[in-house]
């Protein structure tokens, strides 16, 4: 199958666009979407730009009540000349086929989904917001549509992708979060499906986050599954510590998400010849280096928010306060990098932009 045989259906009536100076996140659609079907015996088939519409899916799909699905997330910006840039989405379209090998999904073309969602990009370019701090968030994934109650792997499916402007993903912006150590609940165990991108790890993971907000936090740091000792993410993010001048992060075990702007940071902070390491890293050592003073600098890493300082963190009954509540100094550097490659006003020494 060749980008040739997309077929493009446009709309015969184009949606009024939301005002792009108070866009909230993932609110707001686009004129159109893509869609593939797959059958088995018959593979991957039907790939189309239509227009953004319901589904008619029968209730009985499997998606419904096993969960089979897989998904994506990850933005476009356009730049000061106009032009529309994507950031490492080969990245993304690598992981959601490791996602599907781990659901049972089938492989995708990766090169056909991204020509799919180049191709959607370019029909729905007008939707690109070009207002500071905007981006147009893209949302790949696969749903499992065969109409039957067996728990197996189902034996149809549909790949879609949805474009939604989106504003900043947290009203504190660049500002300083504060986060609470999860020490009950955790999102993933290792042998589980942490390191997928699916939507049962999300869901799984709503009850610590709405009690952690009724108390005023706005995420959770999540512990490992065994233990309960080893930090694993930050809400929805991969997380970094800088501790007396080394930076460093959870290694990659299974149980986490590896993300694309991890991966970024960590080929940046080597770049920058900043110490970075990446490895097994406890809740008691960063209660230690604080006590210690010697925990500089904490934050999140995403698509959606791209860093999130973390001004403090709920331990065992104490607040501890990381550099004064405020922004670090690396914090931002890597921010106003990141955004300012995504954005085409940074030098890309590693070619990341499409
Ligand atoms: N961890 C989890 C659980 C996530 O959902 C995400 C967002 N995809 C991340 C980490 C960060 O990944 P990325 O940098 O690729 O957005």
């Amino acid at each position: 199958m060749t980008e040739q045989q997309i077929e493009i259906q446009l709309t015969a009536e184009k949606k009024q666009k939301p005002a792009f100076d108070s866009l909230e996140f993932g609110k707001n659609f686009t004129d159109h979407m893509f869609i593939m079907d797959y059958t088995k015996g018959q593979g991957w088939h039907d790939p189309r730009i239509v227009p953004y519409q319901p589904l008619t899916i029968d209730p009985a799909s499997m998606v419904f009540h096993y969960g089979q699905t897989v998904f994506e997330g990850l933005k476009a910006y356009l730049t000061k000349e106009g032009e529309v840039l994507l950031f490492r989405p080969q990245k993304n379209m690598e992981r959601l086929n490791r996602s599907n090998e781990r659901l049972c999904i089938p492989q995708i073309d990766e090169e056909l989904a991204l020509s799919a969602l180049k191709r959607l990009i370019q029909v729905d370019r007008d939707w690109v917001p070009n207002v500071e701090g905007t981006s147009l968030y893209i949302r790949p994934f696969i749903i499992a549509t065969e109409p039957y109650l067996g728990v197996a792997p189902s034996k149809r499916y549909q790949f879609m992708i949805i474009l939604s402007p989106v504003g900043a993903y947290y009203k504190e912006g660049i500002n300083p979060v504060k986060i609470a150590v999860e020490s009950e609940y955790v999102r993933a165990a290792i042998g589980g499906t942490g390191d997928a991108k699916t939507a049962g790890n999300y869901a799984g993971s709503l009850k610590a986050q709405e009690l952690a907000e009724a108390d005023g936090y706005s995420q959770v740091l999540w512990l490992d599954g065994k233990e309960h000792r080893y930090i694993e993410e930050v809400g929805s993010m991969n997380i970094f510590f800088k501790i007396n001048g080394e930076v460093v992060t959870p290694v990659l075990n299974g149980s986490i998400l590896q993300g694309v702007t991890r991966d970024s940071i960590i080929h940046l902070l080597k770049h920058w010849e900043i110490p970075v390491s990446e490895k097994k890293i406890s809740i008691d050592e960063i209660y230690e280096a604080h006590k210690q003073g010697l925990l500089e600098e904490a934050f999140g890493t995403g698509t959606a928010a791209v860093i999130s300082p973390i001004g403090e963190l709920f331990w065992k009954d104490e607040k501890l306060s990381i550099n004064g509540g405020k922004t670090g100094e690396l914090s931002k550097k890597l921010y106003d990098t990141l955004t300012g490659i995504q954005l085409g006003t940074v030098e890309d020494p590693f070619g990341w932009t499409v």
